[in-house]
Protein backbone atom coordinates (compact mmCIF):
# COMPACT_ATOMS: atom_id res chain seq x y z
CA UNK A 1 0.00 0.00 0.00
CA UNK A 2 1.63 3.05 -1.27
CA UNK A 3 1.06 6.35 1.41
CA UNK A 4 0.98 9.83 -0.59
CA UNK A 5 -0.66 11.63 2.68
CA UNK A 6 0.75 14.95 2.69
CA UNK A 7 3.10 15.22 -0.56
CA UNK A 8 2.24 18.85 -2.29
CA UNK A 9 -0.60 17.99 -4.78
CA UNK A 10 1.75 18.83 -7.98
CA UNK A 11 3.80 16.30 -6.49
CA UNK A 12 1.36 13.90 -6.23
CA UNK A 13 -0.08 14.37 -9.99
CA UNK A 14 4.07 13.42 -10.95
CA UNK A 15 3.94 10.30 -8.73
CA UNK A 16 0.76 9.10 -10.91
CA UNK A 17 1.92 9.49 -13.89
CA UNK A 18 5.29 8.23 -13.34
CA UNK A 19 3.45 4.68 -12.34
CA UNK A 20 1.27 5.08 -15.37
CA UNK A 21 4.50 5.70 -17.74
CA UNK A 22 6.63 3.13 -15.76
CA UNK A 23 3.89 0.50 -16.76
CA UNK A 24 4.68 1.33 -20.32
CA UNK A 25 7.91 1.63 -20.11
CA UNK A 26 7.32 -1.86 -19.07
CA UNK A 27 4.83 -3.29 -21.53
CA UNK A 28 7.34 -1.70 -24.38
CA UNK A 29 9.90 -4.35 -23.12
CA UNK A 30 12.13 -1.18 -22.46
CA UNK A 31 13.04 -1.75 -18.48
CA UNK A 32 14.06 -5.53 -18.15
CA UNK A 33 15.06 -6.31 -14.46
CA UNK A 34 16.26 -3.30 -12.86
CA UNK A 35 17.63 -1.10 -16.07
CA UNK A 36 16.18 1.93 -16.46
CA UNK A 37 16.32 5.00 -14.79
CA UNK A 38 13.69 7.94 -13.94
CA UNK A 39 13.83 11.46 -11.49
CA UNK A 40 12.23 14.71 -11.61
CA UNK A 41 13.11 17.65 -10.31
CA UNK A 42 10.64 18.53 -7.56
CA UNK A 43 12.84 21.55 -5.94
CA UNK A 44 10.48 24.18 -4.72
CA UNK A 45 7.22 22.50 -4.31
CA UNK A 46 7.61 21.41 -0.75
CA UNK A 47 6.85 23.87 2.34
CA UNK A 48 9.84 24.76 4.64
CA UNK A 49 8.38 23.29 7.53
CA UNK A 50 8.55 19.94 5.65
CA UNK A 51 12.02 20.30 4.94
CA UNK A 52 12.90 21.37 8.86
CA UNK A 53 11.57 17.77 9.59
CA UNK A 54 14.07 16.10 7.25
CA UNK A 55 15.30 12.72 9.14
CA UNK A 56 18.63 11.08 8.69
CA UNK A 57 21.01 12.12 6.27
CA UNK A 58 23.04 9.69 4.19
CA UNK A 59 26.51 11.14 3.06
CA UNK A 60 26.94 11.52 -1.11
CA UNK A 61 29.43 14.05 -2.64
CA UNK A 62 27.09 16.27 -4.66
CA UNK A 63 28.48 19.12 -6.93
CA UNK A 64 28.08 21.92 -4.65
CA UNK A 65 25.33 23.73 -7.16
CA UNK A 66 23.18 20.81 -6.01
CA UNK A 67 22.63 22.14 -2.86
CA UNK A 68 19.13 22.32 -1.69
CA UNK A 69 17.32 20.45 -4.45
CA UNK A 70 14.81 18.15 -4.11
CA UNK A 71 14.44 15.04 -6.93
CA UNK A 72 12.20 12.41 -7.25
CA UNK A 73 14.23 9.38 -8.37
CA UNK A 74 14.38 5.43 -8.81
CA UNK A 75 16.60 3.50 -6.78
CA UNK A 76 19.73 1.69 -7.62
CA UNK A 77 19.40 -2.48 -8.49
CA UNK A 78 15.35 -1.89 -8.40
CA UNK A 79 12.85 -2.91 -10.52
CA UNK A 80 11.54 0.17 -12.62
CA UNK A 81 8.05 -2.36 -13.31
CA UNK A 82 7.46 -1.91 -9.51
CA UNK A 83 6.99 2.01 -9.62
CA UNK A 84 3.21 0.90 -11.15
CA UNK A 85 2.35 -0.75 -7.26
CA UNK A 86 5.31 -0.50 -5.11
CA UNK A 87 6.32 3.33 -5.91
CA UNK A 88 7.40 3.66 -2.05
CA UNK A 89 9.78 0.47 -1.92
CA UNK A 90 11.55 1.67 -5.41
CA UNK A 91 11.87 4.54 -5.69
CA UNK A 92 12.34 7.95 -3.26
CA UNK A 93 12.02 11.82 -3.08
CA UNK A 94 15.23 13.34 -1.58
CA UNK A 95 16.38 16.68 -0.50
CA UNK A 96 20.26 17.30 -1.07
CA UNK A 97 21.66 19.51 2.24
CA UNK A 98 22.96 22.70 2.74
CA UNK A 99 26.29 22.30 2.14
CA UNK A 100 25.92 19.52 -0.79
CA UNK A 101 27.30 16.70 1.49
CA UNK A 102 24.38 14.36 1.44
CA UNK A 103 20.78 14.05 0.87
CA UNK A 104 17.67 12.62 3.55
CA UNK A 105 14.33 10.60 2.37
CA UNK A 106 11.45 13.13 2.24
CA UNK A 107 9.45 10.52 0.77
CA UNK A 108 9.76 6.48 -0.08
CA UNK A 109 13.03 4.80 -0.47
CA UNK A 110 11.15 1.76 1.51
CA UNK A 111 13.09 -0.80 0.34
CA UNK A 112 15.98 -2.08 2.31
CA UNK A 113 18.90 -0.39 1.19
CA UNK A 114 17.81 1.64 -0.75
CA UNK A 115 20.13 4.48 -2.61
CA UNK A 116 19.68 6.26 -5.64
CA UNK A 117 20.10 5.36 -8.65
CA UNK A 118 23.57 5.05 -10.28
CA UNK A 119 23.19 7.48 -12.75
CA UNK A 120 22.06 10.03 -10.31
CA UNK A 121 25.50 12.32 -11.10
CA UNK A 122 24.40 12.27 -14.64
CA UNK A 123 20.87 13.18 -14.03
CA UNK A 124 21.74 16.01 -11.58
CA UNK A 125 23.83 17.43 -13.93
CA UNK A 126 20.87 17.54 -16.43
CA UNK A 127 18.74 18.94 -13.88
CA UNK A 128 21.41 21.97 -12.77
CA UNK A 129 21.21 22.71 -16.83
CA UNK A 130 17.50 22.92 -17.09
CA UNK A 131 17.92 25.16 -14.23
CA UNK A 132 20.16 27.51 -15.26
CA UNK A 133 19.13 28.01 -18.56
CA UNK A 134 15.30 27.51 -17.77
CA UNK A 135 14.24 24.60 -19.84
CA UNK A 136 11.12 24.09 -18.38
CA UNK A 137 12.23 20.64 -18.72
CA UNK A 138 12.30 18.42 -15.23
CA UNK A 139 11.74 15.10 -16.09
CA UNK A 140 14.86 12.31 -16.94
CA UNK A 141 14.50 8.66 -18.35
CA UNK A 142 16.87 6.45 -19.40
CA UNK A 143 15.79 3.12 -20.76
CA UNK A 144 16.21 0.65 -23.35
CA UNK A 145 14.18 1.32 -26.21
CA UNK A 146 14.85 -1.72 -28.11
CA UNK A 147 14.73 -0.84 -32.15
CA UNK A 148 16.59 2.64 -31.27
CA UNK A 149 19.58 0.43 -29.51
CA UNK A 150 19.19 -2.05 -32.80
CA UNK A 151 20.19 0.84 -35.18
CA UNK A 152 22.99 2.56 -32.74
CA UNK A 153 24.62 -0.65 -33.68
CA UNK A 154 24.60 0.36 -37.34
CA UNK A 155 27.15 2.05 -39.42
CA UNK A 156 24.24 4.84 -39.69
CA UNK A 157 24.89 5.09 -36.14
CA UNK A 158 28.36 6.54 -37.01
CA UNK A 159 26.89 9.50 -38.71
CA UNK A 160 24.05 11.69 -36.72
CA UNK A 161 22.74 13.58 -39.95
CA UNK A 162 21.89 10.74 -42.00
CA UNK A 163 21.20 8.92 -39.05
CA UNK A 164 17.97 11.09 -38.34
CA UNK A 165 17.21 11.61 -41.90
CA UNK A 166 17.06 7.60 -42.08
CA UNK A 167 14.13 8.24 -39.06
CA UNK A 168 12.64 11.56 -39.78
CA UNK A 169 11.75 10.14 -43.53
CA UNK A 170 9.98 7.01 -42.35
CA UNK A 171 6.39 9.11 -41.16
CA UNK A 172 6.17 12.96 -40.49
CA UNK A 173 5.16 12.69 -36.35
CA UNK A 174 9.25 11.70 -36.52
CA UNK A 175 9.99 15.15 -37.50
CA UNK A 176 7.04 16.90 -35.97
CA UNK A 177 7.61 15.43 -32.96
CA UNK A 178 10.95 15.10 -32.46
CA UNK A 179 12.18 18.23 -34.37
CA UNK A 180 15.83 18.57 -32.63
CA UNK A 181 16.42 14.85 -33.68
CA UNK A 182 19.15 12.26 -31.76
CA UNK A 183 22.58 13.02 -31.15
CA UNK A 184 24.25 9.55 -31.14
CA UNK A 185 26.75 9.33 -28.28
CA UNK A 186 29.60 7.11 -28.17
CA UNK A 187 30.28 4.12 -26.56
CA UNK A 188 30.66 4.75 -22.57
CA UNK A 189 30.20 2.56 -19.21
CA UNK A 190 27.27 2.98 -17.96
CA UNK A 191 27.69 5.19 -14.46
CA UNK A 192 30.38 7.28 -15.14
CA UNK A 193 31.78 10.77 -15.49
CA UNK A 194 32.10 10.18 -19.32
CA UNK A 195 28.79 9.16 -19.87
CA UNK A 196 27.18 12.24 -18.01
CA UNK A 197 29.16 14.71 -19.93
CA UNK A 198 28.34 12.92 -23.51
CA UNK A 199 24.60 12.60 -22.50
CA UNK A 200 24.31 16.51 -21.30
CA UNK A 201 26.22 17.72 -24.49
CA UNK A 202 23.88 16.03 -26.63
CA UNK A 203 20.89 17.26 -25.06
CA UNK A 204 21.78 20.96 -25.49
CA UNK A 205 20.85 20.46 -29.22
CA UNK A 206 19.23 17.25 -29.26
CA UNK A 207 15.49 16.18 -28.13
CA UNK A 208 17.09 12.36 -27.52
CA UNK A 209 20.58 11.10 -26.76
CA UNK A 210 21.03 7.36 -27.59
CA UNK A 211 23.64 5.89 -26.25
CA UNK A 212 25.98 3.29 -28.41
CA UNK A 213 25.07 -0.52 -27.65
CA UNK A 214 23.42 0.25 -24.81
CA UNK A 215 20.19 2.89 -24.43
CA UNK A 216 18.24 6.01 -24.85
CA UNK A 217 18.13 9.32 -22.56
CA UNK A 218 15.42 11.69 -22.90
CA UNK A 219 14.19 14.75 -20.68
CA UNK A 220 10.94 17.28 -20.91
CA UNK A 221 8.65 19.17 -19.10
CA UNK A 222 6.77 16.13 -17.16
CA UNK A 223 7.57 12.60 -17.90
CA UNK A 224 5.09 11.85 -20.08
CA UNK A 225 7.55 14.87 -22.18
CA UNK A 226 10.27 12.35 -21.76
CA UNK A 227 8.45 9.35 -22.77
CA UNK A 228 6.94 10.71 -25.81
CA UNK A 229 10.35 11.88 -27.36
CA UNK A 230 11.51 8.07 -26.62
CA UNK A 231 8.48 6.72 -27.91
CA UNK A 232 8.26 8.54 -31.48
CA UNK A 233 12.49 8.19 -32.15
CA UNK A 234 11.33 4.48 -31.61
CA UNK A 235 8.98 4.63 -33.70
CA UNK A 236 11.00 5.94 -36.61
CA UNK A 237 13.41 3.23 -35.30
CA UNK A 238 10.91 0.34 -35.86
CA UNK A 239 9.29 1.52 -38.77
CA UNK A 240 12.98 1.77 -40.36
CA UNK A 241 13.53 -2.04 -39.46
CA UNK A 242 10.63 -3.69 -40.48
CA UNK A 243 11.11 -2.08 -43.89
CA UNK A 244 14.40 -3.56 -44.16
CA UNK A 245 13.84 -7.20 -42.36
CA UNK A 246 10.52 -7.05 -45.56
CA UNK A 247 13.53 -6.80 -47.95
CA UNK A 248 13.11 -2.94 -49.32
CA UNK A 249 14.92 0.32 -48.52
CA UNK A 250 12.27 2.82 -47.76
CA UNK A 251 12.09 5.31 -49.99
CA UNK A 252 10.89 7.83 -47.06
CA UNK A 253 9.71 11.54 -47.41
CA UNK A 254 11.92 13.79 -49.16
CA UNK A 255 14.03 16.72 -48.33
CA UNK A 256 11.44 18.83 -49.55
CA UNK A 257 8.41 17.27 -47.66
CA UNK A 258 10.67 17.13 -44.47
CA UNK A 259 11.56 20.97 -45.16
CA UNK A 260 7.99 21.66 -45.22
CA UNK A 261 7.03 19.90 -41.93
CA UNK A 262 10.30 22.02 -40.41
CA UNK A 263 8.83 24.85 -41.44
CA UNK A 264 5.41 24.24 -40.19
CA UNK A 265 6.90 24.11 -36.42
ZN1 LIG B 1 20.71 1.33 -19.31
Amino acid sequence: MVTYKKLPGEVLAHLESVAEIAGYLWNKEWIEKSSGNISIDFTGLFSATALKAVGEEFPYEFPKEAAGKILFVTGSGCHLRHLVYKAEEVSAIIFINETATAYSILWGGKKAGFKPTSELRAHLKIHLFNEVNNTGRKAVVHAHPTELVVLSHHKLFKDEAAFNHALWKMCPEIKLYVPHGISCTNYARYGTETLADLTLAGLKTNDVVLWEKHGALATGADLEEAFDYLDVANKGARLLLLAWSSGFDPEGLSPEQLDEISRSL
